[in-house]
């Protein structure tokens, strides 16, 4: 009874610190409409930096013609090819191929990473016969970049750094747009790089493709950001002539906001500390809410950390009672060795004894002969988590909303959120806290003309959707 006790007292401490009252949720949509405004007015005026994209139309249903598509984020990269066939019809054929990059290549040289990509592009290209259309006019493709990049123009771009498996010096500082554009030339490809886009802006692009009314465009998978159409006189820090349109993409990199609002726990704060982005160690304080830990609003609310979170409170658990029995705490002690999706299948689980949990902890943190009511806190721990995650996530859309004038009493436009990404596809009881939580903070009225909607494959097909919005043949 005492260990059931002294485990109820951590759940319990973390419940209160995990909370996400509306009042406190409205001060995280102001302060995220807030910092904004702060970084549209001047670089680096916020923690988030609201990077101007260069992509002034969004796809509307009307462009037509075969264009294509380059997908490079991760491990693979994929390749794409779209024939869109106008309003009626839209998009009338889809093929993709997916190629992995040897590890070798990673963090070889430039040339070589992109000697290697397109020679696939050109495999990719020849594949599919001669093609009369593209006698007297060249290809265009869209690059999805899924690294931090400066952007200039929406067809070149220098990267800053690389981050998850790559490390290239020579390619840092370098225009990739350039670069692809020289291995192509190099391969005999005679194609155009139309636009460079990150994930975000491509899931913006391909949900208004089907829906006009959509306004923002939200990733919740392995990381988050969010991106939105924003009017270009908003926009203090654009320099230059106005797009003709008069809007403008931005691309917020919200997993960088920051907040006093934001709950915040000693397991965030750990979790922070050990990560590969930490906060200034020098500024953390409790009473400050930790203000400058790094990527805080990323790490509260992506599927990269959530499992880490609940693997977090279990090891504290175990350490402060007695209640997973005479444990061997290797497995619990490893880092990222609870993973968002298993957490997922604990949360989801509908046994009437929770016998998926009670699976779940055996195979995966070697926690066995665990009672009823231990498996029923394992269970309210990742409700908590996921809980805030998606309360938080939800807030800041809102902040997003704000922004714009939108789902305001008395709007009567309608405003579509486009949401790509595993935790919101995948993690039903996620995607449920954060619908009703966005009624909630709206209040019934304006939430009537807010909706969100799921948009498969954004970085792909947007890519070269915003490359036909783009076209130099337009
Ligand atoms: P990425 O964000 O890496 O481009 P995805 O959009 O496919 O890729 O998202 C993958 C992420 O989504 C995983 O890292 C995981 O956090 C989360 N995820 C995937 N499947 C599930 C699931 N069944 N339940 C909960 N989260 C999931
Ligand atoms: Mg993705």
């Amino acid at each position: 009874a005492a260990a059931v006790a002294a485990a109820e007292q951590v759940v319990a401490a973390l419940r209160e610190e995990c909370a996400t009252p509306a009042a406190r949720l409205d001060g995280v949509a102001a302060a995220m409409a807030g910092e904004m405004a702060a970084g549209l007015a001047e670089e680096g005026g916020s923690k988030i930096k609201m990077i101007v994209s260069y992509v002034d139309n969004l796809p509307n249903g009307t462009e037509e013609g075969l264009f294509y598509a380059l997908d490079l984020g991760g491990t693979n990269f994929r390749v794409l090819r779209v024939q869109l066939a106008g309003k009626e019809k839209r998009v009338v054929k889809r093929e993709s191929r997916e190629v992995s990059i040897p590890p070798h290549l990673m963090s070889g040289n430039s040339s070589e990473l992109f000697g290697f990509i397109a020679s696939a592009l050109a495999k990719f290209v020849a594949d599919e016969g001669h093609n009369a259309v593209f006698n007297d006019r060249q290809r265009e493709l869209g690059f999805t970049f899924s690294f931090p990049v400066r952007q200039t123009s929406i067809a070149s771009g220098t990267l800053i750094k690389w981050t998850k498996a790559f490390s290239i010096d020579d390619a840092v500082g370098e225009d990739v747009v350039a670069e692809l554009q020289m291995a192509m030339e190099k391969q005999g490809l005679d194609m155009r790089v139309s636009a460079l886009i990150n994930d975000t802006v491509g899931t913006l692009a391909a949900g208004s493709y089907y829906d006009e009314d959509i306004v923002v465009g939200v990733i919740l998978g392995t990381g988050s950001n969010a991106a939105y159409l924003e009017k270009a006189n908003a926009i203090p820090k654009l320099e230059g002539e106005l797009p003709k349109s008069g809007n403008m993409v931005i691309n917020t990199e919200w997993g960088n906001f920051s907040s006093s609002c934001l709950p915040i726990t000693e397991y965030d704060e750990a979790l922070d500390k050990e990560s590969l982005n930490p906060g200034e160690q020098a500024s953390f304080s409790r009473r400050l809410h930790t203000p400058h830990m790094s990527k805080i609003f990323e790490k509260l609310i992506s599927g990269m950390y959530l499992g880490e979170i609940v693997r977090r409170v279990l090891l504290k658990i175990s350490l402060q009672s007695s209640i997973f029995g005479n444990l061997d705490q290797t497995k619990l002690k490893t880092r990222f060795i609870l993973r968002t999706p298993d957490i997922s299948v604990m949360h989801h689980d509908g046994t009437p004894d929770l016998r998926i949990v009670a699976e779940k902890l055996a195979d995966n943190l070697k926690i066995t002969d665990t009672s009823l009511e231990t498996r029923k806190m394992v269970v309210e721990i990742c409700d908590i988590v996921t809980r805030r995650s998606a309360r938080l996530a939800a807030a800041g859309i809102v902040g997003i909303l704000r922004k714009i004038g939108r789902g305001v009493p008395g709007d009567k436009r309608k405003s579509v959120i486009a949401i790509d990404g595993g935790l919101y596809e995948h993690y039903t009881e996620f995607r449920q806290c954060l619908e009703t939580t966005l009624t909630e903070l709206l209040g019934e009225e304006a939430s009537k003309s807010v909706a969100v909607k799921l948009a498969n494959d954004g970085s792909g097909l947007g890519a070269a959707l915003i490359a036909a919005a783009h076209s130099q043949y337009l």
